[in-house]
């Protein structure tokens, strides 16, 4: 008899290992940082390599998007910012293509989109020729994917005869907004602000993914491989490392994009041609035709945040 109960409890044990592995893989846009634009090569290599000594720490795979116009100082390419640039290659970061201006395709015409691609492509595909290799992902500026299915399609083709595969985000989130806040209070020197920022940036992530995890569950009846979508700024140099603890604590363990990607999940087609740049778990849904109420349980930015920030729309 208790040789059964242990075996019972073995068996139950491993069931809910396995009902609870769930898996997220990590993207970091605007490379080589948000702000590059308003901070000089000194403070971008700084942050840069805070952010790495972070990811290191971390031990997590991560595929980081760049904006060919952030590389820039007065309008033209800086050595030193691709330099700078170099070193997420360096310390083992798959880089992609998140276009020259990071122009909105559901904005700009289709040509204009496509110039938006091609121009940035220059430095990402030196620093991979370098190695005899090159990148293999694009992700869309505001995840706005065409604002019809003629302009995605067309668009879309064209990234595939580039050798660009789309990078989806299940996991969106607003830490642009936070990370917003938190630079108001690194330029004030008001550490108490930066903590502030801090505290509530943590569990405001968490509830983001056990309401992603929810839709999974809900749409799928199981947790498909998530794609969480971060940016390259302060906020994440000083904690995503605590971040990815966190994850870690949550039952989630980390995974390439290449990893998460396998999944069937990702081979669905999704008809959403809204403005919004919404999660794919969002655009599938919608493509499902669910109503208003399903989307009830969105996690909102804290209002104490957007008032730091001085921003309102998420
Ligand atoms: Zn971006």
């Amino acid at each position: 008899m208790k040789t059964l109960i242990i075996l019972l409890l073995l068996a139950l044990h491993i069931t809910t290992a396995q009902t609870s592995s769930k898996y997220v893989a990590v993207t970091m846009d605007d490379l080589p940082l948000s702000i590059a634009a308003r901070v000089d090569n000194a403070e971008l290599d700084r942050v840069t390599t805070l952010l790495l000594k972070q990811i290191a720490e971390a031990r997590t795979p991560v595929t980081a998007f760049v904006n060919e116009n952030k590389l820039e100082v007065n309008g033209k390419r800086d050595p030193q910012r691709v330099a700078t640039l170099k070193r997420w290659l360096d310390a083992g970061i798959a880089l992609g293509n998140h276009t020259y201006a990071h122009k909105s395709q559901n904005r700009v015409p289709v040509p204009e989109a496509k110039e938006d691609i091609v121009k940035g492509m220059r430095s990402i595909h030196e620093l991979y020729a370098a190695r005899g290799e090159r990148p293999r992902w694009f992700r869309h500026p505001y995840l706005q994917t065409g604002r019809d299915s003629l302009t995605r399609a067309t668009l879309t083709a064209f990234l595939d005869s580039l050798g660009y595969g789309i990078a989806p985000v299940t996991l969106d989130n607003a830490d642009w907004l936070f990370a917003s806040a938190y630079d108001k209070a690194v330029a004030a020197n008001d550490s108490a602000g930066m903590h502030a920022v801090a505290a509530e940036y943590l569990p405001y992530i968490m509830a983001k993914a056990r309401y992603y995890a929810w839709m999974s569950d809900t749409l799928y009846k199981r947790q498909i491989p998530q794609i969480l979508l971060l940016h390259a700024n302060r906020l994440n140099g000083d904690h995503y490392a605590a971040l990815c603890a966190e994850f870690r604590k949550d039952g989630y363990a980390f995974i390439t994009l290449d990893e998460a990607m396998k999944d069937e999940v990702y081979r669905q087609y999704d008809t959403f041609f809204g403005g919004g740049g919404i999660s794919w778990l969002e655009r599938w849904a919608k493509t499902r035709g669910v109503t208003r109420e399903f989307f009830a349980k969105e996690v909102p930015v804290p209002m104490s945040i957007k008032e730091r920030a001085g921003i309102y729309e998420e």
